[in-house]
């Protein structure tokens, strides 16, 4: 509708008949003095179309950029959960295997250990540190791991009521 030109001469007529010489820039039809009312009723329109206009691309963008951040998401969510499939061990040599806390570890039962039982583990180094010497107590996470290195193995069930440590 406009051209967005700086700075381009009204040329509209003046009192004395010589088109007029102000310049004006952006969209509009002439100078100040010269636009109508009508006239700068339909810039004022084409302004806020033009506003309205890119407010509405922006929330476009915003929301396809959200849509593909979702379907990046949940591609990577798909092929984690694609490898960890590929890669989850349930036992180990007739041993059944299970997540405690975020770690590995191989039971040779009595029965089968299910999420949230109550296990005793052997010490480790950081066990050591965290509960001081000697077996520990921790809850089954999870039902096979996806941990490929060597799975020590669970000492025993806790007792059912886990004991009270501060
Ligand atoms: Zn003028």
């Amino acid at each position: 509708m406009f051209d967005e030109v700086h700075h381009r001469p009204c040329g509209r007529p003046t009192k004395s008949g010589a088109p007029c010489r102000a310049q004006f820039s952006g969209p509009g039809f002439a100078c100040k003095l010269h636009t109508t009312d009508h006239e700068k009723a339909l810039v004022e329109a084409y302004g806020q179309g033009l506003e309205t206009g890119r407010a509405k691309e922006r929330a476009w963008r915003q929301r396809a950029e959200a849509a593909q951040v979702e379907r990046l998401e949940r591609q990577i969510r798909t092929l984690r959960e694609e490898l960890d499939a590929k890669n989850r061990r349930f036992d180990v040599d007739g041993d059944q295997v299970v997540t405690v806390d975020g770690y590995g570890y191989r039971c040779g039962g009595p029965g089968t250990l299910e999420v949230g039982d109550r296990v005793l583990l052997p010490e480790n180094y950081v066990s050591a540190l965290r509960h001081s010497s000697g077996p520990f107590p921790g809850t089954v996470t999870e039902l096979g791991t996806t941990y490929t290195g060597t799975l020590s193995r669970i000492i025993s069930r806790a007792p059912a009521t886990p004991r009270q440590t501060g």
